[in-house]
């Protein structure tokens, strides 16, 4: 994901805007339309960030500027979120449908990395997507027994917000080394 659009893109409504929760948390990115509606509203106010980009929209009667980041005025109800159950459908979400030993997207199955006849759990930080050629070649051993290595350390996934926020802050650091001063 990249900040992408400085101004006199083609078509100012492709744009989105970063809402922020009411205690400055970047929360989500959303179309300038929905953006509008919550500004209008009084459901969000500008939130004033250096280099923050304002999109001018013109209908035929009015003139708005949309702030680039913008934040909740009321506190956002928390979502209820809970860790996912370990199935293939997640685990295999999580892993980018990759398998985690090769890197191939086909023929994947569920590897637990310490096998369950070892005593490995059937949790988050012990099951990994791996192709079927992958998880018949590291059979019943260890990790350390084989020549194989995981491509990331398996781990629950995170709360989708905390994930927008950590990825968010990552592009405003790779957005000001860019543009240099
Ligand atoms: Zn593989």
């Amino acid at each position: 994901m990249q900040i992408q659009q400085r101004p006199h893109s083609p078509s100012v409504l492709q744009n989105s805007v970063v809402v922020f929760s009411k205690n400055y948390l970047p929360m989500s990115r959303i179309n300038i339309k929905r953006a509008i509606t919550l500004l209008i509203t009084g459901q969000a106010e500008p939130v004033d960030i250096t280099q923050s980009a304002v999109f001018t929209v013109r209908s035929p009667s009015v003139v708005l500027q949309v702030p680039e980041h913008i934040r909740l005025t009321m506190t956002n109800p928390e979502r209820l979120w809970k860790v996912p159950p370990v199935n293939r459908r997640e685990v295999l979400r999580r892993d980018n449908h990759s398998c985690q030993y090769c890197g191939v997207t086909k023929s994947l199955t569920l590897d637990h990395v310490i096998p369950r006849s070892k005593g490995g759990l059937h949790s988050w930080d012990n099951v990994v997507a791996a192709c079927e050629r992958c998880n018949s070649k590291k059979g019943d051993r260890l990790l350390h027994e084989t020549d194989m290595v995981l491509r990331h350390k398996p781990k629950a996934p995170t709360h989708p917000a905390v994930a927008f926020a950590e990825q968010f802050w990552k592009d405003q650091t790779d957005w000001n080394t860019y543009s240099g001063s």
